[in-house]
C-alpha cells in the first residue's frame, strides 16, 4: 500500500536538488548581489544522492526530476543520470534546467537514460532576457532547446513565469515559439516563495488572464482532463496547440501534493513554503541503517499536513513571503536551494 500522508496524499514524486549554485539571476528568484551558499562539504555525493533516492523509491516514489540551482553545473550529471535510469522503481526521470549549458550535455544526458528535460525560458528577446537574469544567454538557451530537439528527447516542456511589465506582452509569441520547437509551454503564475524578495500582488498575471491572452488571440482554450497530481492544468487552443498553466499563486493545487523534495545537503522539505525541512545527511553520513532512514521518511511524510499555497491565498495584503533579513541566515529557505 502506498504510503499517504494526513491528507491522504501518496508520496510519487521527488525532486532532487543537486546544486544551489545557479548561473542566471532571475529577477523572481534570485535578485541579490550576494548569496550564501551551502558549505561544499555538506553537499550530498552522487553516492549518497541515489542511495537516499533509493529509499524514497521504496516508499512510492516512482517519479524523479533532477533540479537545482541550476543542475547542469554541477560536473558529470550524466553519471549520475546513468545511476538512477536503471533503476527499476524510477518510471520517470526528469531534468529542469535554464538551458545555458544544455547544448553540450544534451546527448549525453540521453545516452545516459534521462527520459525528459523541462527548460525554463522567460523571454524571446535578448536584451530582455540579459535585463531579466543578468547573464546575456538566450543565444545559448536556444542552441540547447534546438539541441533537445536534434537528440530526439520526447516530451520537451517549456516553463515561463510571466510576469507584470517584463513579459506579459510574450505570450502568444512564446506560444509560437513552443510550436515550432515541438514543445508543450507551460505559463507559471508569479509565486512569493523564497527569493521572491520584491513580490506584489499587482505582478502577479493569473491563469484566468493568461487563459483571456490565450483567448484573444486563439480563440478559446478547452480544459483538458488533468493528470491529478501534475501541477499544470492543460488546455488545448482551437487549432489543437496545447498549452499548460500552472496556478500556484491563485489557484493552488495542494490538495493533489505528491511531491517531496530533497536539497543538495540532503534537507527533506515537503511543501515549496515549508519553513523548516528534516535533515537526511548527518543520520546517512553517521552511519544510520537503510532502515531507520527509511523510517525517518515515511513519518515525515505520514505526518505531513502542509497546504502552503492554499495558506498564502487566504492571506490579506500579502507581500513578499520571507523577509531578506530571514532569506540572509537560511539558505535553505531559498528557492534556488529547494529546487522550484
Ligand atoms: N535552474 C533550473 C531552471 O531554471 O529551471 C532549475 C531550478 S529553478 C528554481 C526551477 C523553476 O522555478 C524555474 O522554472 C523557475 O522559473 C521557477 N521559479 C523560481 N522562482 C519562482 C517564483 N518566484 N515564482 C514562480 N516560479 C519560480
Amino acid at each position: 500500500m502506498s504510503l499517504t500522508d494526513t491528507l491522504g496524499r501518496p508520496l510519487t514524486s521527488l525532486r532532487l536538488s543537486i546544486t544551489d549554485r545557479c548561473n542566471l539571476r532571475c529577477h523572481y528568484c534570485m535578485p541579490e548581489d550576494e548569496y550564501l551558499w551551502l558549505p561544499r562539504e555538506d553537499v550530498l555525493t552522487f553516492e549518497e544522492l541515489t542511495r537516499l533516492a533509493d529509499l524514497f523509491g521504496q516508499l512510492g516514489v516512482n517519479r524523479l526530476r533532477l533540479t537545482g540551482g541550476e543542475p547542469l553545473l554541477r560536473r558529470d550529471v550524466p553519471t549520475l543520470v546513468a545511476a538512477l535510469s536503471t533503476r527499476t522503481w524510477v518510471e520517470d526521470l526528469a531534468l529542469t534546467t535554464n538551458g545555458v549549458l544544455l547544448a553540450d550535455a544534451a546527448s549525453e544526458l540521453r545516452r545516459a537514460g534521462l527520459h525528459r528535460i523541462t527548460v525554463s525560458l522567460d523571454t524571446l528577446d535578448r536584451d530582455r532576457f540579459r535585463r531579466l537574469t543578468r547573464m546575456d544567454a538566450l543565444p545559448a538557451v536556444l542552441n540547447g532547446i534546438e539541441a533537445v530537439r536534434r537528440t530526439g528527447f520526447p516530451d520537451l516542456k517549456l516553463d515561463t513565469v510571466i510576469t507584470r511589465g517584463d513579459n506579459d506582452d510574450e505570450i502568444v509569441p512564446l506560444v509560437e515559439f513552443a510550436r515550432e520547437a515541438g514543445a508543450e509551454i507551460r505559463f507559471i503564475e508569479y509565486m512569493d516563495v523564497g527569493g521572491a524578495t520584491s513580490w506584489r500582488p499587482d505582478a502577479v498575471v493569473s491563469r484566468q488572464e493568461i487563459l483571456r491572452r490565450l483567448s484573444d488571440h486563439y480563440g478559446r482554450p478547452e480544459g483538458i482532463d488533468r493528470d491529478s497530481a501534475a501541477p499544470a492544468a492543460r488546455f488545448r487552443l482551437p487549432d489543437g496547440l496545447t498549452v499548460g498553466v500552472i496556478s500556484s499563486t491563485t489557484q493552488p493545487f495542494c490538495r493533489t501534493c505528491d511531491r517531496a523534495r530533497l536539497t543538495a545537503d540532503g534537507v527533506l522539505l515537503l511543501c515549496l513554503y515549508a519553513q523548516h525541512g528534516t535533515d537526511l545527511r548527518r543520520p546517512l553520513r553517521a552511519g544510520a541503517s537503510e532502515e531507520t532512514l527509511t523510517n525517518m521518511i515515511r513519518a515525515v511524510w505520514a505526518g505531513r499536513a502542509d497546504r502552503g499555497a492554499e495558506e498564502r491565498l487566504a492571506v490579506r495584503g500579502r507581500g513578499a513571503y520571507i523577509p531578506l533579513s530571514v532569506l540572509k541566515k537560511d539558505a535553505h529557505l531559498e528557492m534556488h536551494t529547494r529546487g522550484g
